[in-house]
């Protein structure tokens, strides 16, 4: 028998503070990202009862047919884009996510900025850093951050929050973790987005603020 949702829920947050205490870390600065991607309201449902309140997608499409309703019944849930974003999701994006991890290139700083005056809504923003500088993957190279961040700020009048990486999959997480903390810091942002189910804990150690965190709590996808 397979451990419920909510036992690998329970599971993931020992694991967390687990990590936050080993290196000086109050807990509550770290905030878990259930990444629910590929699985429905069924297996969503125990890990909201659990207590878990934010949640994690990266396609709009499919958050845009899964969440509606459970946000109706559940007033306190906080939905996170983690996957890239689109132009011509943008508007939906806005509309339905609280925070967007995923902000990686003008153009869409641009659009959201619009989207965000004309619905009066305020989604947190997190720039994604490529940090392994990998072609096929989304987000401003480490060299670009800082430019890119003054320009969302300066001239599209956004607040961003923090800074989201995606290590390379065949290199040492915590490289990646330490890269992105640094940049952080010069670039005065909180948040830290970083570490999945396989680094949580190197990225707790390496100052993540947000943990997103898919198959260690629904299982393999
Ligand atoms: C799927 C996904 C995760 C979670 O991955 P797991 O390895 O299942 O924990 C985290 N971040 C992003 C951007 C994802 O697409």
């Amino acid at each position: 028998m397979t451990a419920a949702p909510g036992e690998l829920l329970r599971d993931v947050r020992a694991r967390i503070d687990a990590a936050a205490q080993r290196v000086g870390r109050d807990p509550a600065g770290v905030r878990l990202v259930a990444v629910s991607k590929t699985f429905g309201a069924p297996e969503v449902l125990p890990v909201i009862e659990a207590g878990q309140r934010l949640f994690g997608e990266n396609r709009v499409q499919e958050a845009k047919a899964k969440w509606p309703p459970l946000k109706q019944q559940f007033r306190d849930l906080e939905l996170h884009l983690v996957g890239p974003l689109q132009s011509n999701k943008v508007r939906e994006a806005v509309q339905l996510f609280d925070v967007i991890h995923s902000i990686d290139r003008p153009k869409i700083a641009r659009l959201v900025a619009e989207e965000m005056a004309k619905q009066n809504r305020r989604p947190s923003l997190l720039i994604q850093v490529n940090t392994g500088e990998e072609p096929q993957k989304s987000g401003v190279l480490p060299g670009e951050a800082a430019a890119f961040v003054r320009h969302c700020r300066m001239d599209l009048g956004l607040e961003i929050t923090g800074l989201m990486c995606i290590p390379p999959a065949d290199e040492e997480a915590a490289m990646h973790f330490a890269l992105l903390a640094k940049l952080a810091n010069e670039l005065a942002v909180r948040e830290l987005s970083m570490g999945m189910s396989a680094d949580f804990e190197a990225a707790i150690e390496l100052g993540a603020t947000y943990v997103r965190v898919g198959s260690a709590i629904f299982g393999g996808r």
